[in-house]
């Protein structure tokens, strides 16, 4: 079966009641300008397959503001002009990402009737406090009720979570904190975005008055270390760990935990801290780890990081690749001996 892809259509801050401390979705978006329809029609001409077999592996995604938000006549305008491609099979149908607080019963049948299949609540924290201190204008309440409503229709459920936002210092713990309840609600795909400072954001403000510290890189990839397991264990998807490149949000960010590859180190992370118990039960020395090739790069570490640190746990590791291992399965052989471990 083909990759699933999406084709992404920005409607940046299009009726958006609120200014969230962190947000510049024109910015995020890069895109200025809210779609047109008839830019929705000849989008989808030129990028879906012809035929409904490869059509399935395509969703039309709506994201970057809260749709369900939008004007309802412009909402309803981008659906009629996305819907006959998920009708003739060009796409298995449409994602859209909104606000907890705007989803309604009455919006969920106008949802399902234009080919809707996916929805994204931005819930961003599971903490009333954090929400508040930060504008979201919506509560916890909100994303309980939003998500019962959209499982309830039968949509697939995602939720969006924000590490490391302002309004808590124990920035580990909230993040457990909102990935349990996440748990509790079981969406089935998250999204994991570590908090960036963005120009011209109430986050920015507070960062330069010294009221606000964002996370490090190295913090963030830690907390997502630990999120990445959580949602592991539940079978739950994780379909974004940390924002894209884009020249846009390059230009716009002004600190905080971005990585243009946030989710190759937060799994070489969780690979180091494997490698780290396996090994901390057997004597110092030089050793072998054989993974899959594909899993090289990740057992290493960026610039080696992995080894390093290894080295000076007292292991002297070397990577080696052995494709009969699938998986994040490893072996770990002591030079000089045959046996594995
Ligand atoms: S609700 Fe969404 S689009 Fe609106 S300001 Fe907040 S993050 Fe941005």
């Amino acid at each position: 079966m083909e990759k699933h892809k999406n084709l992404s259509i920005f409607v940046p801050h299009e009726g958006c009641p609120n200014q969230c401390s962190f947000c510049d979705q024109k910015k995020i978006s890069g895109t200025q300008n809210p779609p047109s329809p008839d830019y929705v029609t000849q989008l989808c001409e030129e990028f879906l397959p012809n035929d409904a077999e490869k059509g399935a592996s395509y969703e039309i995604a709506f994201f970057g503001g809260s749709f369900t938000a939008i004007n309802r006549q412009y909402m309803l305008e981008l659906l009629q002009a996305a819907y006959p491609f998920v009708k003739t099979g060009r796409a298995r149908g449409i994602r859209v990402s909104t606000r907890p607080d705007a989803i309604s019963r009455e919006i969920l049948d106008i949802l399902k009737r234009y080919g809707v299949t996916a929805i994204e609540l931005g819930a961003q924290s599971m903490q009333d406090h954090v929400l508040k201190v930060n504008m979201r204008g919506h509560t916890v309440a909100d994303v309980y009720s939003a998500s019962r409503l959209i499982k309830e229709y039968g949509f697939s459920l995602g939720l969006q979570m924000m590490p490391g936002l302002y309004g808590r210092d124990d920035y580990m713990q909230y993040a457990v904190d909102t990935a349990e309840k996440f748990i509790e609600i079981k969406p089935d795909t998250v999204r994991i975005y570590p908090t960036l400072i963005l120009k011209d954001t109430l986050l920015e403000s507070l960062y330069q008055k010294g009221m606000y510290t964002p996370l490090t890189v190295q913090q963030a990839v830690e907390i997502c270390a630990v999120l990445v397991k959580m949602f592991n264990r539940e079978n739950i998807k994780i379909i974004k760990l940390g924002l894209h490149a884009d020249t846009g949000l390059e230009d716009s960010l002004v600190a905080g935990p971005y990585h243009p590859a946030m989710k190759e180190l937060v799994h070489s992370h969780i690979m180091l801290e494997k490698f780290t118990q396996s090994l901390e039960c057997m004597p110092h020395g030089d050793y072998v780890i054989c993974v899959n090739s594909r899993k090289h790069s990740q057992a290493t570490g960026q610039k080696k990081s992995n080894i390093v640190v290894l080295a000076q746990r007292g292991y002297n590791v070397t990577i080696k690749d052995d494709n009969s291992l699938t998986g994040d399965n490893y072996t770990i052989i002591k030079e000089g001996e045959k046996q594995c471990i």
